[in-house]
């Protein structure tokens, strides 16, 4: 089973894909995770989309199908969730392709919603396990002791660079100009179902399970 998690940046998409990695066993392809491992890596790929991923704009369709497909033909588990890819009509087009070449097909696409308002308030909270992933909020998801991380015990907790007001205002732009278009894309292909994103953590799980049956 093969799926799709579409939303704008801050909707939840990140949180929803480990717990169906962790109950599923299902694999998580996130474009922008493989983007940030190729930056810290220190690769020519990683220092040339470095600047474009703090600006907020979205680096090339070619890189980052190129990253795609080379996880689609070395991985193999119980299906991949698609994680902030695709983001544009020609990525969409070049999975669906990448799916017929490999025999595979894609089961749904989950568009998580959410209001702008709350987006901006999410992001500017944000805060990361570097070691195991758990996602963290000051305000709304605030870690038990402060700075250790609940799940794993590190201390190594990360804010992520283009988390702040300006880059923020670039990626909901490229959001609404080049990846919201897909929400038709996919509507037109019966693909689509959408949830409330807006619902607390454990809803919209619930949501997401119900769609997956
Ligand atoms: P994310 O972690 O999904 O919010 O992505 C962080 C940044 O990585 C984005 O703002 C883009 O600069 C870049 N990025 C991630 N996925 C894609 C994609 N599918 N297409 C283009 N750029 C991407």
């Amino acid at each position: 089973m093969n799926i799709i998690l579409l939303g704008p940046p801050g909707a939840g998409k990140g949180t929803q894909a480990r717990h169906l990695v962790d109950t599923r066993d299902m694999i998580q392809l996130s474009t922008g995770d493989m983007l940030r491992a190729a930056r810290t890596s220190g690769t020519e790929m990683g220092q040339k989309v470095a600047e474009i991923m703090d600006s907020g704009k979205l680096v090339t369709d070619e890189i980052v199908i190129g990253l795609i497909e080379e996880q689609l033909t070395t991985q193999s588990g119980s299906g991949f969730i698609f994680d902030g890819f695709p983001r544009t009509l020609a990525q969409a087009d070049a999975l669906a392709a990448l799916l017929t070449k490999l025999g595979q097909s894609l089961h749904t696409v989950i568009e998580i919603r959410v209001d702008d308002e709350a987006l901006v308030q999410r992001i500017s909270g944000r805060f990361t396990c570097g070691d195991c992933g758990e996602v963290y909020h000051d305000k709304t998801k605030p870690t038990s002791v402060d700075g250790k991380c609940d799940n794993c015990g590190s201390t190594n907790m990360v804010r992520r660079a283009d988390d702040n007001a300006d880059s923020l205002r670039t990626r909901l732009m490229e959001y609404y100009k080049k990846t919201s278009p897909l929400i038709g894309y996919y509507y037109a292909k019966g693909d689509l179902r959408p949830l409330n994103g807006l619902a607390d953590i454990s809803e919209v799980t619930a949501s997401v399970e119900a769609i997956l049956g």
